[in-house]
C-alpha cells in the first residue's frame, strides 16, 4: 500500500504504522511532587512489571514539537496548546482540536489523524532509581529548605510503541518523523532530566492497524518489522503543502455545514 495524494475531508482506510524506540539518556522521574510522566505499571504474564509512558504524554510532546518548527517557517502562528489551537494549520490537521474551544472559535471539529499507545519499557522488572535533592522555594528560590525524594526510570531504559497516521499522505508522514526525531526529552521537570532519543524501528502502510508494542513485547517480533523506506519531501514544502490543503478542506467542511 502507499501514501495517498491528497488530504480528505471524510476518513479512509490507510495507516502508516511506525514502530519507535524511545530510549532515555537521563534518568527520567516517576514520581516527585509534580506531575509524573513516566510510570510503573504491571501486566499479567510473561510482560509483568515495565514501565510505560502514557499516549498522551508523547503525543502532547509531539504535538509541541511540530508546532513550534511550523511556527519557525511561518505556519500557525498564533496556534498555541491547549487553549488556543487555531485550527487552520498543519498542526493542528495532524493532531486535531475541537472549534468551540479554540480562540478561532471554529464550527468544527479535527479529528487526530496522528494515534498512539501506550509505550511500554522492553525490559521487565527494572528497578526505579530514588534521589534525594532540595526542594527548590517558590517565592526566594532559594534550596535547602526541605528534602524531596524523586523517583526515577534510569538511563537507557528503552520503551517501544507503536504511532499511526491514519490516513497518511507524504507531507503529514514528514511532519510526523521531523517530529519525531526532535523529540529529545520526556518526563517531568523535564528542563534537567528525561533527555531521550526517539527513533523509527520500521513499520509500513496498511488497511488496518498490524503492530501493538503490547503484542510485540509479549510475543516477540520486534527483529521481523521490515524497515521503511519512504521518500518523504523536506520539511518546508511539506507544511507548504498541507496550509493549501487544509484551507482547502476547512472551505469544503463550511460549505456542507451550510
Ligand atoms: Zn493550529
Amino acid at each position: 500500500m502507499d501514501f495517498y495524494p491528497d488530504v480528505s475531508v471524510l476518513p479512509r482506510a490507510r495507516y502508516l504504522q511506525l514502530v519507535t524506540s524511545l530510549r532515555l539518556l537521563d534518568p527520567a522521574i516517576i514520581r516527585s511532587n509534580e506531575p509524573e510522566e513516566v510510570l510503573t505499571f504491571s501486566y499479567q504474564e510473561p510482560l509483568q512489571e515495565r514501565f510505560i509512558i502514557p499516549w498522551r504524554k508523547v503525543k502532547a510532546k509531539l504535538r509541541r514539537i511540530v508546532a513550534e518548527r511550523g511556527r519557525d517557517l511561518g505556519y500557525g502562528t498564533m496556534c498555541f496548546l491547549k487553549e488556543s489551537l487555531c485550527m487552520t494549520c498543519p498542526t493542528c490537521l495532524l493532531f486535531g482540536g475541537t472549534g468551540e474551544t479554540s480562540t478561532a472559535k471554529a464550527g468544527y471539529n479535527l479529528l487526530s489523524r496522528v494515534m498512539g499507545e501506550t509505550f511500554i519499557s522492553k525490559a521487565k522488572n527494572i528497578e526505579p532509581v530514588g534521589y534525594t535533592a532540595n526542594a527548590v522555594g517558590e517565592v526566594k528560590h532559594t534550596t535547602g529548605q526541605a528534602l524531596m525524594t524523586l523517583i526515577t526510570v534510569p538511563a537507557d531504559t528503552e520503551f517501544i510503541g507503536v504511532v499511526t497516521l491514519k490516513d497518511p499522505t507524504p507531507e503529514m508522514a514528514s511532519l510526523l518523523v521531523d517530529g519525531i526525531k526532535r523529540l529529545t526529552r520526556i518526563g517531568a521537570r523535564s528542563v534537567e532530566w528525561g533527555r531521550c532519543r526517539m527513533d523509527i524501528l520500521g513499520g509500513g502502510i496498511f488497511d488496518h492497524e498490524v503492530y501493538s508494542a503490547y503484542e510485540l513485547l509479549r510475543d516477540g517480533g520486534l527483529e521481523d518489522i521490515p524497515a521503511l523506506e519512504m521518500e518523504l519531501p523536506p520539511i518546508e514544502k511539506a507544511f507548504e503543502k498541507l496550509q493549501d490543503q487544509i484551507s482547502e478542506l476547512i472551505l469544503q467542511i463550511q460549505k456542507s455545514g451550510d
